[in-house]
């Protein structure tokens, strides 16, 4: 099974990012062989958003960009 990098469009932002051909080994070598619907950026809000309001720093300033990515 061969890897290549691929340019994906994410559900959120609708920006452009790359499914890198390494990512997707990873995923692939933990029986993940869905391709990531969001952005690195996205995804990340999204987990500490999942994590509930614990208050730190990052998830803050995550929260912050993706509003700001909405307005
Ligand atoms: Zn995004």
């Amino acid at each position: 099974m061969s890897f290549q990098d691929k340019s994906i469009q994410c559900a959120d932002c609708g920006t452009n990012f790359t499914f890198t051909a390494g990512e997707n080994k990873f995923l692939a070598s933990k029986g993940l062989t869905n391709e990531p619907r969001r952005c690195p950026q996205c995804r990340k809000a999204k987990k500490q958003q999942r994590r509930g309001l614990c208050g730190s720093w990052t998830s803050y300033a995550n929260r912050a960009m993706l509003s700001g990515e909405y307005q």
